[in-house]
């Protein structure tokens, strides 16, 4: 589970990293610093983002360029200038559009309040389509040849889950099948959108959904032949593979980092 020895797999590359505050961002934004990315981490926690940026900079001294932006992914405003913030520094090569919440009052069909599904809605579709749109835009600007765009959606959007969250869930599928058709749409410009789709792991995002409810957790964790949530850095191992050209026949995939969760029965 620890970090493999740096190979420069992203050497040269600018990438945006999105929900960087904090787990899979904050682990996904070490590792990229890591494989020689110039790393651009956006959050919309200022105070989050300050502390992911100062421990980025202390495990990686060896950064060539790690800063950060304040973005709220759900305003198209601040997702323009967050990419456009990168155009002086030779345009953006990958964007991993990571963002995303679990609400604690989303539900069943019948308690979920229409106020937490929009609010779950703007962050986790819209933010996606934001950022992918914004990507594209940068990568036809600086006339890129190839360009990785990397959307988080969840197993939720592959299997139905029993502690149901159903605004989350629609909100994953809704990315898992917006990442699919953005492939199609830009493969041929040497743009490639692949899905990431990380089974529970252990982040403040789950933990402050399970809080100290024993049966809820005990829901999840039994669904896993590892006996284990997935680590944070289990699902940036998988990124650095799709945002560097060792994946570049990798396009349009559900890419499920699960432990084989989606698999048992
Ligand atoms: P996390 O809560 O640890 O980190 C998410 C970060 O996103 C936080 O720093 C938060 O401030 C930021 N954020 C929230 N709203 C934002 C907004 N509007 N604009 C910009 N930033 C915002 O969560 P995590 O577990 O690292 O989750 C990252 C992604 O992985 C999410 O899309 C989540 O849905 C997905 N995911 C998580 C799990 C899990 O079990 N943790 C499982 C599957 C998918």
């Amino acid at each position: 589970m620890a970090a493999t020895t740096p190979q420069g797999r992203l050497q040269g590359k600018n990438a945006i990293i999105t929900g960087a505050g904090g787990g899979i961002g904050l682990e996904t934004s070490i590792l990229f610093a890591r494989e020689g990315a110039n790393v651009l981490m956006a959050d919309v926690s200022e105070p989050a983002l300050a502390k992911a940026l100062a421990k980025v900079k202390e495990v990686v001294p060896t950064a060539l360029r790690v800063e950060s932006i304040r973005c709220d992914v759900s305003k198209e405003s601040d997702v323009q200038a967050m990419v456009e913030s990168q155009d002086s520094w030779g345009g953006t090569d990958v964007i991993f559009n990571n963002a995303g919440i679990m609400h604690a009052n989303d539900a069943d069909a019948i308690d979920t309040p229409e106020k937490i599904w929009d609010l779950t809605h703007n962050i986790n579709v819209k933010g996606v389509w934001f950022g992918s749109k914004h990507a594209v835009l940068s990568l036809r600007r600086h006339k890129k040849a190839r360009g990785s765009i990397i959307n988080t959606a969840s197993v939720v959007a592959l299997v139905g889950a029993a502690t149901p969250q159903l605004a989350y869930t629609a909100s994953k599928g809704a990315v898992l099948a917006m990442t699919r058709e953005l492939a199609i749409v830009h493969a041929r410009e040497g743009f490639r959108f692949n899905a990431l789709c990380p089974a529970p792991l252990n982040t403040p995002l789950l933990q402050d959904w399970l809080g100290d409810d024993q049966a809820k957790r005990f829901r999840r964790e039994v669904h896993f032949p590892t006996g284990r949530f997935g680590e944070p850095i289990e699902q940036a191992h998988a990124v650095v593979f799709l945002a560097s050209d060792e994946s570049s026949f990798v396009n349009g995939t559900d890419f499920v980092v699960d432990g084989g969760m989606t698999k048992a029965y």
